[in-house]
């Protein structure tokens, strides 16, 4: 599978249009079910006129998969639900904006959970993605279409968003890198809100400086969301985040978190992770045990918040503005029956518990104890930087689960993102890289930092990977 730089270098002798044919016809013959929206037509005509014009950005002629809830201005863009087929919006997403004057290409949109609600893509209006690894499992979620179009050779890099590990999920269950960066660090204006106070936009690719360069363009500080921050370099010498990326982790201080492997994780994963901590040490690191001793209670604190910012933002999908209307009655019918016909179960559910939750007499009871819980959580990892640069832990407790395995049991579902949703309740930034396999199936280690501390993270997934092979590794015919 070819890397960014590999894609520019055969830029000289060949041709943009000769790289987004070659993905395109990819995508065509697919099974994955990776892409909802395929923009054929606009990324040739982009090609050919990047090829006629010689354009030279930093990713100039490089066809990129965005998540279907990044809005793209003249391309379709549903959230995987029925509410909003055939939304086209009228204009690009902050991140959209800036891959543009970039030069990359984009060639579709991509399959997800409906509204970013789930764990493993099987809630989309667009029926299932397939992980490549083997086509009757799950790639992850909710940003399965962006990662199995990477691991699938569908697209070279994609963006997916992660609000309580939708990036590291499917990266870990795809075996390829996705980087979930400090909360406010990329803009998030243009991105359709599902949980708006834990969710960033994230990148995906098949190693850890093509997930660093995607980084690189996207991030820092855009007006028109007033979370986003300017980058803060601290830790770096150049503004760039591939500056970071350094063959070094000699002194590095590794924190490994007893209770991110707990008796529901899988001995595969459990020896793998172990195992990469083991060869970071012999590389010059060192590691200690780190107590975190409010993690047990972050499932209950991230659903709770979460549905109930989504049964407050998803309120907009009224049947007035966007996407599907039904036939017109009075107010209160219409958004009744826009709402029954466009969303989906798991939407619904949200919806609801997450109404129950804000609702008079039980505020205090859910939502503000969910707040407090958060708070102890940060604290939790504020205590842990204390003595430690970064901390190792599984992505997910197991390889992909089977398509329909879950899907029917919600809280089943739900418990699959125990090592996920602190990182975002917390606001820190998290990478997942490959780091063995169990029965054939791919597994991810995340490697957590401070908060604005990219660049440890990233340092750190580079050694490990230029020291091991497991990112070489593709799934059989792809
Ligand atoms: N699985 C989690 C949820 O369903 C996380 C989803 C996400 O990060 N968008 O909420």
């Amino acid at each position: 599978m070819a890397t960014i730089n590999e894609l520019k270098e055969s830029m000289h002798s060949g041709s943009s249009e000769e790289i987004v044919a070659e993905y395109l016809e990819r995508i065509e013959k697919s099974k994955l079910n990776a892409f909802i929206t395929v923009a054929k037509e606009s990324a040739i005509n982009r090609a050919r006129e990047i090829d006629s014009k010689g354009e030279k950005g930093m990713f100039s002629g490089i066809p990129i998969a965005i998540k279907d809830n990044i809005s793209t201005k003249g391309i379709q863009t549903t959230c995987a639900s029925k509410i909003l087929s055939g939304y086209v919006p009228p204009y690009d997403a902050h991140v959209i904006e800036r891959l543009k004057e970039a030069g990359a290409i984009i060639i579709g949109k991509t399959n997800m959970d409906e509204f970013a609600m789930g764990t493993s893509t099987e809630t989309s209006f667009y029926g299932p993605t397939r992980n490549p690894w083997d086509m009757e499992r799950v790639p992850g979620g909710s940003s399965g279409g962006s990662a199995a179009a990477v691991a699938g050779g569908e697209a070279p890099f994609s963006l997916g968003s992660d609000t309580g590990g939708s990036v590291r999920c499917p990266a870990s269950f795809c075996g390829i890198v996705g980087l979930k960066p400090t909360y406010g660090v990329i803009s998030r204006y243009g991105l359709i809100s599902y949980a708006n106070s834990l969710e960033q936009i994230g990148s995906f690719a098949t190693c850890v400086r093509d997930v660093t360069m995607l980084f690189d363009v996207i991030a820092g500080h855009d007006s028109r969301d007033s979370t986003s921050v300017d980058r803060i370099d601290t830790h770096l010498d150049a503004r760039t985040y591939a500056s970071a990326l350094v063959n070094d982790v000699k002194g590095l201080k590794i924190g490994v978190p007893e209770e991110y492997f707990d008796e529901g994780t899988d001995k595969g994963v459990e020896n793998s992770v172990r195992d990469a901590i083991n060869t970071l040490e012999e590389l010059g690191a060192k590691s200690q045990i780190v107590m975190m001793p409010h993690t047990k209670y972050a499932l209950s604190a991230y659903y709770i918040i979460a549905m109930s910012e989504a049964s407050s933002n998803l309120a907009r999908f009224d049947g007035m503005r966007y996407g599907l209307r039904t036939e017109d009655s009075d107010w209160h019918t219409t958004f009744s029956q826009v709402r029954a016909a466009g969303f989906g179960d798991e939407v619904k559910r949200r919806i609801m518990l997450g109404t129950y939750a804000l609702s008079a007499g039980y505020h205090d009871r859910y939502y503000l104890k969910a707040l407090k819980i958060r708070t102890l959580i940060k604290q939790d990892f504020e205590l842990a930087f204390k003595d430690v640069d970064v901390l190792i832990a599984p992505t997910m407790p197991y390889p992909a689960f089977k398509i329909g395995e879950k899907i029917d049991d919600p809280i089943s579902l739900y418990l699959s993102d125990v090592d996920t949703v602190p990182v975002n309740l917390a606001g820190v930034p998290s990478i997942s890289v490959p780091c063995g396999f169990s029965g054939g199936l791919p597994i991810g280690m995340q490697i957590i930092g401070k908060h604005f501390d990219e660049a440890a993270i990233l340092r750190t997934a580079f050694t490990f990977e230029e020291n091991t092979d497991f990112h070489n590794k593709t799934p059989e015919g792809m």
